[in-house]
């Protein structure tokens, strides 16, 4: 008799988790609090655009619905700008292989749709901690893919050793828009990064919506009490459209053209808010004794900066299934279950690493990188990698001696690294001289 596994949450981490559990040859029951119709007429979710193996993950599982439709995304352009309306240098790079950023409502319900052809048990419940405990009893393995709000902070225990913040350090806020002016804005075929160090990160992605089909999904990441964080207050997708277009007049005026006709693909694709990057224990012991595996957000909830959330929920589960399916008639036990978790971790910490060292100030060494990136497309190539694959940062993204032997690698010198910077700074200079001549008296 196959073994059975109980899925609570029917996202990411939940669509995939069954896909590879149904290949494996288990037994599976999803339990969502959302049916596809339901996720079809359900408010916009976030952009979680998938990159490298996660693409082909998908692919290989046959959930991929999209590669006609969604826009495949071949390469990022990455502005670093100066608050003062200045982008100080470009990285723009081909990645190895193509993102894809597709309606989460769409995906889901899709995916919820298929499982059930593929033999899938699909039951549409909220389920509650009671509830869950009936599932533990009654499946060889339950799995929590909830998502970070459902079972709140209470279920899965916090990880001090793992967790560096107490609170969150961006305001987000994202919203789908369409009739964009694509000929006035640069770059914008592309995946779009705009930095500000110490202000905001906004990403502009190619993404397919459910309504409007292809159109772009903006994320502004805002460092809280600056320049940016305007988005607080915002209570319609029509408003959030507005303070972006305030916000590139003030900060990156050579979008404004591109925003100038721009509209919501709709009243509902729009979010906003904060989170507070925790890392859960990954095992919950319910109130009957019994244990659930957490994956995904529900229990590794980073800041959407890194683009890691969706990534790694796609990993995680790729990753339990193969460690469940091994497992033979043995029992899935707490104790074995936290032993995976750990071996996972030792991929998925540069994940978070990855995730954490965005949110910091670029140290000095990581300056030289990004400098001497906008110079050599096959070092842009090597940084935008890391978000299909953060492991392959490290250490040379992070420790600064790694970074020097790193940039040897690639035949760039000090000098070279200096050469670059000096031509930053004549442009900076260049910059304040000509807002002198325009000012004023
Ligand atoms: C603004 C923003 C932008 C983002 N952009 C990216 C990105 O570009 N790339 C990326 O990788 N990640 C991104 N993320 C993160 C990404 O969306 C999430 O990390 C990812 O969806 C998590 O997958 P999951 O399966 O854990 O949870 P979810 O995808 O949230 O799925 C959980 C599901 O569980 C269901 N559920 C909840 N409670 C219950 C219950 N009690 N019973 C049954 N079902 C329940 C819900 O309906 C929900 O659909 C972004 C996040 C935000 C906020």
């Amino acid at each position: 008799m196959s073994r059975s596994a109980g899925i609570v949450g029917a996202g990411q981490a939940g669509i995939v988790l069954a896909a590879e559990l149904l290949r494996a040859g288990f037994r599976v029951t999803l339990y969502t609090d959302r049916s596809p119709e339901d996720y079809l007429a359900d408010r916009g979710r976030p952009t979680a655009c998938l990159f490298g193996e996660q693409v082909v993950r998908e692919r290989e599982l046959g959930l991929n619905f999209w590669d006609d439709t969604a826009p495949s995304i071949e390469r990022i352009h990455l502005d670093l700008c100066a608050p003062d309306r200045l982008v100080l240098f470009s990285v723009a790079a081909p990645m190895r292989l193509p993102a894809l950023a597709v309606d989460q409502r769409l995906k889901f319900a899709h995916g919820l749709r298929e499982l059930a052809t593929r033999g899938a048990s699909t039951r549409v419940d909220a389920i509650s901690v009671e509830k869950l405990d009936t599932l533990a009893a009654e499946h060889d393995v339950t799995v929590v893919t909830a998502g970070h709000r459902s079972f709140g902070p209470t279920l899965f225990e916090r990880d001090p050793k793992r967790s560096l913040h107490a609170r969150p350090r961006r305001n987000l806020f994202m919203v789908n828009i369409r009739d964009y002016d694509l000929a006035a804005g640069a770059h914008h075929e592309h995946l779009k990064f705009s930095f500000i160090p110490g202000v905001a990160e906004i990403f502009w992605v190619p993404f397919l919506d459910k309504d409007a089909g292809v159109c772009r999904s903006v994320l502004v990441e805002a460092v809280p009490g600056g320049a940016a964080d305007r988005f607080t207050d915002v209570g319609s997708a029509e408003e959030g459209v507005d303070v972006l277009r305030g916000l590139a007049r003030d900060l990156l005026p050579w979008e404004t053209e591109f925003l100038a006709p721009a509209a919501p693909t709709s009243p509902v694709t729009w979010l906003s808010g904060a989170i507070t990057p925790t890392v859960r224990k990954p095992v919950a012991r319910l109130p009957s004794g019994r244990g659930v595996l957490g994956l995904g957000d529900a229990v590794v909830l980073n800041d959407p900066l890194a683009g890691q959330g969706a990534n790694n929920a796609t990993r995680m589960a790729r990753f339990f299934a193969e460690r469940l399916a091994a497992r033979g008639d043995r029992p899935f036990d707490a104790d074995w279950l936290r032993g995976q978790f750990d071996e996972f971790w030792a991929y998925g910490r540069f994940v978070n690493d990855f995730s954490n060292a965005l949110l910091e100030p670029l140290a000095g060494f990581q300056q030289d990188l990004m400098i001497a990136a906008s110079r050599h497309p096959e070092i842009g190539s090597a940084i935008f990698d890391g978000f299909g694959d953060p492991a392959g940062l490290f250490p040379w993204f992070v420790e600064p001696a790694a970074a020097r032997a790193f940039l040897r690698r690639h035949r760039v010198s000090r000098a070279d690294v200096l050469r670059y910077k000096i031509g930053v700074a004549g442009k900076i200079v260049g910059h304040q001289l000509s807002k002198r001549l325009k000012a004023p008296g």
